[in-house]
């Protein structure tokens, strides 16, 4: 059977990684989280005294990013892929509030863009892959068979993302996290370098209204569409 590449985009916290991690796993196929290595150099420039007063020394970065490594490795405690930065297991880490609120301060850094786009397009390399993020349809995969653009209205993705933080026990407001999201969708949309846009082609999946089965049993038609076509050609 013919191997296809899927690209999610969207805004934030509208559940693409839940869909990317279903799809990925019901088609055999590799799920890679593109944002979580935008996290991963937000948490580095954290760490490393590369943040002061809320603004990011950008030579500071650029001089250590050679140095900064990003991988993903599987983890036998979870059985889901970690996010490894520097040979570290960072995987919680950047899931918190705190790195919400400095990822866009790194991801419109066209270096910062340029390093993580080589290295998404070199996972995605042997196809069967399932890839979620901002600018995959758009910069990292243009030619990828199956292209998804989500979104959810603001105050519904706010409610679910501060849901799952309560869950880990974050002491966050819903205020503060819808804030974050609506910060992000104006970062990330009006950014110069590879701003949140929908492929001409991507398929708009809009959950606002509808629970996760029905979005992957939609999103799964799409796919089954394409693999139909692709073993034809
Ligand atoms: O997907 P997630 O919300 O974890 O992404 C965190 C941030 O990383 C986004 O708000 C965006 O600024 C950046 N990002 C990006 N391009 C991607 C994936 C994420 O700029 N492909």
């Amino acid at each position: 059977m013919n191997r296809i590449t899927i690209a999610i985009d969207g805004f934030s916290s509208c559940g693409k990684s839940t869909l990317a991690r279903q799809l990925a796993q019901h088609l055999g196929y590799a799920y890679i989280d593109s944002g979580a290595m935008y996290r991963a150099v937000a948490l580095y420039v954290m760490e490393n005294g590369l943040v002061k007063d809320g603004r990011l020394d950008l030579d500071g970065l650029l001089g250590q990013l050679d140095g900064i490594d990003i991988r993903f490795q599987h983890d036998p405690m979870t059985d889901k892929s970690a996010t490894l930065l520097n040979g570290r297991n960072v995987e919680s880490e950047i899931r918190t509030m705190d790195v919400s609120n400095h990822v866009t301060l790194v991801s419109p850094v066209p270096e910062v863009r340029a390093k993580l786009v080589r290295l998404q397009q070199a996972l995605g390399l042997e196809k069967g892959v399932v890839m979620d993020g901002r600018d995959i349809g758009t910069v990292v995969f243009p030619d990828a068979e199956v292209k998804l653009f989500m979104t959810a209205r603001p105050e519904v993705r706010a409610q679910r993302r501060y849901h799952e933080l309560q869950m880990k026990g974050a002491a966050v407001s819903l205020a503060e996290v819808e804030a974050n999201i609506r910060q992000r969708d104006l970062d990330d949309t009006t950014r110069k370098a590879d701003p949140l846009t929908k492929a001409p082609d991507a398929v708009v999946i809009d959950n606002s209204d509808i629970t996760a089965e029905e979005q992957f049993r939609k999103a799964l038609d799409i796919v089954v569409d394409v693999l139909a076509r692709v073993g034809q050609e």
